[in-house]
């Protein structure tokens, strides 16, 4: 921490308003496997430090794979320099919400460190669900993939805060492809990617579900095709993690709200007049932000701005309720505090507003997921990610999925395939009207979601129990 400290103490005594410095260590090992075979095993240990100041009402942001003193001074003057010339032509003054000093470390909870088992181990259990899958009749390629990742930060900023975090994040997926009655089709499993030690991995059942996704992924290829209208959709916890993650996490980053990410990633039609009062969701719908939530992909203590992270509503009861806000921006929504979700990738990016873990609250009263397909006469149940569109302002959205079934008088009868929907985003919500209680309810997540200019890729867990809408209108894609 010294060096670090000993910047902020520099750029003290050069009048700054306000400074951070971030030590980032990311280190990341790929695997990938393909039928028998290892693929690809990628490792990168990526460090430095990366600058941050606020000179009036310019900032300035340099870094430096380096660590000793006299380059941090260096790069400490160059995000000055900048911060002075951003003040120039400076259009707003800058307001930057308060945040307690915090002298604090955060470390994700872990028995076994990922990185320090040999990479035979994982390389095996992949190479060995690749060996079921291929068992499966009509089944001709297998793929599995592990991502292990270890972020580790210091920071230090003119408040005093002195914050160490240390981040582990495991990412498994495993993949079938079969071709019949002459058709390609693909089925994944993907278990929840977690903060977590190796031991998640170790815990995982890949052999049912190698067997699993490798008859599914035959029994799809003979499907017949959905019907084209609206019709009842039940959608599994894994797919509704991409819905929610386009249509309510990316329209309520308030950067984007307010047309900072517009050359890059879009705007928002979740606009901050419609705060408490836009009708985003049934009465049943509620989105929570929660950046505490153990194991989430996005709990990190406290993020890249030294703001400790939080838990909050972005929808509640299917009101707008909220949005994700950086130290920045706060002012502007009456906010005395940001909410604790601006991250950086690298040390080399710019910290900027991530979307939180966030997830769609289970239902209040008793229901499984067996009870909700029963107390469905027709519709269709769709598992896991597939393709999915959606505009620049998050209105108009398109989702395809992993796997399709058709539900008949409360029963699942037999596999769909080229289903699409598409809805605008708040009818598609409005339309919920039933949420299975939290005994179904799961997690999914992303590591790789992108946003800012130059890119970066940004991980977050999402959740939920699975849930009925209504009256949406299914596409037969082919
Ligand atoms: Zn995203």
């Amino acid at each position: 921490m010294d060096n670090l400290s000993e910047t902020i103490k520099y750029l003290q005594g050069k009048k700054v308003r306000f400074a951070d410095a971030r030590e980032h260590l990311f280190h990341e090992r790929e695997l990938h496997t393909e039928d028998t075979r290892v693929e690809q095993i990628t490792e990168q240990n990526v460090s430095g430090v990366g600058i941050k100041v606020l000179y009036e009402n310019g900032w300035g942001y340099a870094s430096t794979s380096a660590k000793d003193m006299d380059s941090l001074r260096q790069t400490a003057d160059k995000a000055l320099a900048l911060a002075k010339y951003a003040d120039k032509t400076a259009a707003a003054k800058v307001v930057l919400a308060a945040e307690p000093k915090h002298v604090a470390k955060f470390a994700t909870k872990i028995k076994e460190d990922p990185f320090a088992v040999d990479v035979s181990d994982a390389v095996g259990a992949l190479l060995e669900a690749g060996e079921i899958i291929l068992k499966g009749k009509d089944v001709i390629k297998a793929n599995s993939y592990l991502v292990l990742r270890n972020m580790r930060k210091k920071y230090a900023n003119t408040e005093g805060s002195l914050i160490e975090t240390d981040v582990f994040t495991i990412l498994p997926q495993i993949e079938a492809t079969a071709r019949a009655n002459g058709e390609v089709k693909s089925r994944h499993y993907w278990p929840a990617p977690m903060n977590s030690g190796y031991e998640y991995f170790r815990g995982l059942d890949f052999k049912t579900n190698a067997e699993r996704i490798a008859a599914q992924a035959r029994e799809h290829c003979f499907a017949k095709s959905c019907e084209t209208g609206p019709t009842t959709l039940i959608l599994d916890p894994e797919h509704l993690s991409l819905t929610m993650h386009e249509s309510v996490g990316h329209p309520t980053e308030l950067d984007r709200v307010l047309g900072y990410e517009e050359s890059c990633a879009g705007r928002s039609f979740a606009t901050m007049e419609k705060l408490n009062t836009f009708k985003y969701g049934s009465e049943i719908v509620n989105l929570v932000a929660d950046n505490t939530l153990e194991g989430g992909l996005a709990s990190c203590g406290y993020d890249d701005e030294g703001v400790e992270c939080q838990k909050w509503h972005i929808i509640k009861d299917g009101i707008l309720a909220g949005y994700g806000v950086n130290r920045e921006l706060a002012h502007k929504m009456k906010m005395a505090r940001a909410n604790g979700t601006t991250r950086a990738t690298k040390y080399s990016d710019v910290p900027i507003t991530r979307m939180p873990n966030l997830y769609l609250a289970p239902g209040k009263g008793p229901l499984t997921r067996e009870q909700l397909i029963a107390d469905t006469e027709d519709g269709i149940y769709i598992e896991g990610m597939g393709s999915f569109s959606i505009d620049q302002m998050r209105l108009n959205m398109q989702f395809g999925g992993d796997a399709f079934w058709e539900i008949k008088k409360g029963k699942l009868t037999g596999m769909l395939k080229n289903v699409t929907y598409n809805a605008i985003s708040y009818e598609f919500w409005r339309s919920c009207d039933a949420i299975a209680d939290e005994s179904a309810f799961r997690r999914a997540g992303f590591i790789t979601c992108g946003k800012g200019d130059p890119m970066q890729a940004a991980q977050m867990t999402h959740g939920a129990s699975p849930a009925r809408f209504r009256n949406i209108m299914v596409r037969r894609a082919k």
